[in-house]
């Protein structure tokens, strides 16, 4: 059977749970460690999509250099999709989003994309409210998906979904 195979990448501010969210889809791990460094350029899952076909999902990670806006071009090369990440308990992050949008798209043009609002499990320190999170949804015209790396909640429906976007386009 043909085989589809699609470049991720995974965009936001430093510490949003990118990596986290990463090494939970791909590895089925999460872990407390800040910094921590995956050490490859991207992690790989097979999906299966039904009729016996799969899609190889290439996942690409930052080694933490968007913290300093300097993400190379090689990062986005060729990717199929992208999600868009924020946190839950970071206002910064949330405003970022349009910006990490703006690059994705000056580097790649327009590509399938999904908005995720990672930390959902820490709802006590929430700083961006539900209604915060679906105006900028509605604005940006993507799909929302709250998640926790940490509690595996929505993590793999997210990354299923922007699979399926890029089965589309
Ligand atoms: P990155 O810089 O965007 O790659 O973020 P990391 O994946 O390194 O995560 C930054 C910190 O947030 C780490 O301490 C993670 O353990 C933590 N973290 C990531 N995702 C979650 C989550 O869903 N819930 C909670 N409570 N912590 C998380
Ligand atoms: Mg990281």
């Amino acid at each position: 059977a043909d085989e589809l195979a699609f470049k991720l990448v995974v965009v936001g501010n430093g510490a949003v749970g990118k990596s986290s969210l990463i090494q939970r889809f791909c590895r089925g791990v999460f872990s407390q460690n800040y910094k921590q460094t995956i050490g490859v350029d991207f992690l790989e899952r097979v999906l299966e999509i039904g009729n016996g076909r799969c899609v190889r999902l290439m996942v690409w990670d930052t080694a933490g250099q968007e913290e300093f806006d300097a993400l190379t071009r090689a990062y986005y090369r060729g990717a199929h999709g992208a999600i868009l990440a924020f946190s839950s308990t970071d206002l910064q992050s949330f405003e970022a989003v349009d910006s990490w949008r703006s690059k994705v798209e000056a580097e790649c043009g327009s590509l399938p994309m999904v908005l995720v609002q990672n930390k959902m499990d820490l709802a006590d320190q929430a700083l961006v409210s539900p209604e915060m999170a679906e105006n900028a949804a509605r604005r940006h015209r993507l799909r929302l998906y709250r998640t926790s790396a940490k509690q595996d909640f929505n993590v793999d429906e997210a990354f299923r979904y922007l699979a399926e976007k890029c089965m589309e386009a």
